[in-house]
């Protein structure tokens, strides 16, 4: 079986004129097996964003291969790349991103329907994922209308939407109180457990980092096995 995501000899500078290039990643590889769920920790400002968006395929290295699924995706045409990250990959943020006007049920079925699915399976789908996760009494809330670990938690329920392979987060509990933090963290942990599917999870919190299968620490450019 292939792995889910290999990134291999990653670099990327943003340049913004020679005295102030910044060198982010220098040569960063990784591999995600099935099933694995990877811990990234790193200081803020070491690149972690950067590495997640370049293996979700929101933005491209400038040097290195990002293979999905065995499919090298350097080569591939932008459609071709959306495709592959509206079907394999879910992401997930610090900050939810939930669209205000929707409610929890909607903003759950929206990527469903941008990615062909039915409205009728799509409310099936959303109502299992909120139900899973314990806000089955919270469909018709909007974000507003939801407690900050409630709000991340919908924000879970869409990531997995549309049944990813990959996921990639990006401190996804980053801006919770510490014990609402653990509540939250405990009901994603379950969510890519139960589905299997394969996770690269940035955190600040080693704790939180030490109930994944491994670490890697995003240093100097480089990703090291902790
Ligand atoms: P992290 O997620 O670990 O906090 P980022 O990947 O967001 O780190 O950023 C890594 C470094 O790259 C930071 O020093 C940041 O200032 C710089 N950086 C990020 N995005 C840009 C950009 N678009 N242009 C210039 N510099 C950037």
């Amino acid at each position: 079986m292939s792995d889910v995501l290999n990134l291999s000899g990653i670099s990327k500078s943003y340049k913004r004129g020679e005295p102030t290039e910044v060198v982010v990643l220098s040569d960063a590889s990784i591999t995600l097996k099935a099933g694995e769920v990877v811990g990234l920790v790193a200081p803020s400002g070491a690149g972690k964003s950067t590495l997640l968006h370049i293996a979700g395929l929101l933005d491209t290295p400038d040097s290195g291969k990002v293979s999905i699924f065995g499919q090298d995706q350097s080569g591939k045409s932008d459609r071709k790349r959306t495709r592959t990250r509206r079907q394999d990959v879910g992401f997930i943020y610090q900050f939810h991103h939930l669209l205000q006007e929707f409610n929890a049920q909607e903003n759950v079925m929206l990527p469903q329907l941008a990615n062909g699915v039915s409205k009728a399976d799509a409310v099936v789908r959303a109502q299992l994922l909120l139900d899973k996760i314990g806000l089955q009494d919270r469909l018709t809330h909007r974000p507003a209308e939801l407690s900050g670990g409630e709000q991340q938690r919908v924000a879970f329920c869409r990531a997995l939407a549309n049944e990813p392979k990959l996921l990639l987060a990006d401190e996804p509990t980053g801006n919770l109180d510490p014990a609402t933090s653990d509540i939250v963290f405990d009901a994603l942990m379950g969510m890519v457990r139960d589905t299997g599917l394969s996770a690269l999870i940035a955190t600040h919190n080693m704790e939180l980092a030490k109930r994944m299968d491994r670490i890697v620490r995003l240093e100097n450019g480089q990703l090291i096995d902790v």
